[in-house]
């Protein structure tokens, strides 16, 4: 079958046949997973309820947080969370991605409370994939992600990074090839007036040593932003 094609197939199957409950299998779900267990994942320990990570005071000798103010995050990369977002970035299986929303804008709407005050200037901004990768998956999960962020607390979403093409991914690299991409992201130049004097939340699916949303934040923190909040949607625990 011609890859197209399969692509296409991907794509429309999951539209013209409604699936049944990714985890159970029950055929009463809207959005492939019933609501049986969507309360099972959010009554399970995976569930963090966007506990802040910088306020566990073991971590900071582990990961690269220095420069976030908050890391909130919603889940642990543990299955089935991990099992579909690795499925949805990688091979992508379109199936997940109505399950990764309706989990993740269920979680924004029960636990995310910033408490935000009515005077802070506010920007919601995501990680940016390059060209080629958005180009291969046709979508960016953070900015998709990012835009309920965006819903849920109602400030601007803006583009504030682009990333350069040819710049190698994190994935199955060692510690030296990762510090190596420090310059990958960049602050779009048309976009400084968007950072000086503002609240920033950067929206990530997953964190696992902190490195580039670090990265982010300081780049972000040069252009005059006062403080920048991680909002991630699963966190990679290595001890775990
Ligand atoms: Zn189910």
């Amino acid at each position: 079958m011609s890859d197209w094609f399969e692509k296409l197939r991907k794509r429309v199957y999951p539209i013209l046949m409604p699936s049944p409950c990714t985890l159970c299998g029950d055929a009463e779900a809207d959005d492939a997973l019933c609501p049986i267990c969507i309360e099972d994942i959010f009554n399970s320990p995976s569930y963090l309820a966007f506990a802040d990570l910088k306020e566990v005071p073991k971590l900071a000798s582990v990961m690269e947080m220095d420069t976030l103010d908050h890391i909130y995050v919603a889940f642990n990369y543990q299955w089935p969370i991990s099992k579909w977002i690795s499925a949805y970035k990688y091979q992508q299986v379109m199936h997940y991605e109505s399950v990764l929303n309706t989990i993740w804008q269920r979680a924004l709407t029960k636990d995310f409370d910033v408490g935000l005050k009515s005077d802070e200037q506010v920007v919601i901004t995501y990680v940016a994939s390059d060209w080629l990768r958005l180009w291969q998956r046709g979508f960016n999960q953070s900015y998709i992600m990012a835009q309920f962020v965006a819903d849920k607390i109602g400030k601007p979403l803006n583009d504030l990074f682009y990333r350069q093409v040819g710049v190698a991914h994190q994935s199955g690299q060692g510690a030296k090839a990762r510090r190596a991409k420090h310059n990958a992201y960049q602050v779009r130049a048309e976009q400084v007036a968007n950072i000086e004097g503002k609240h920033i939340y950067l929206v990530d699916d997953v964190i696992t040593t902190g490195q580039t949303l670090n990265q982010l934040a300081y780049l972000l923190k040069q252009q005059g932003a006062i403080t920048v909040t991680a909002v991630v949607y699963a966190w990679a625990n290595e001890s775990l």
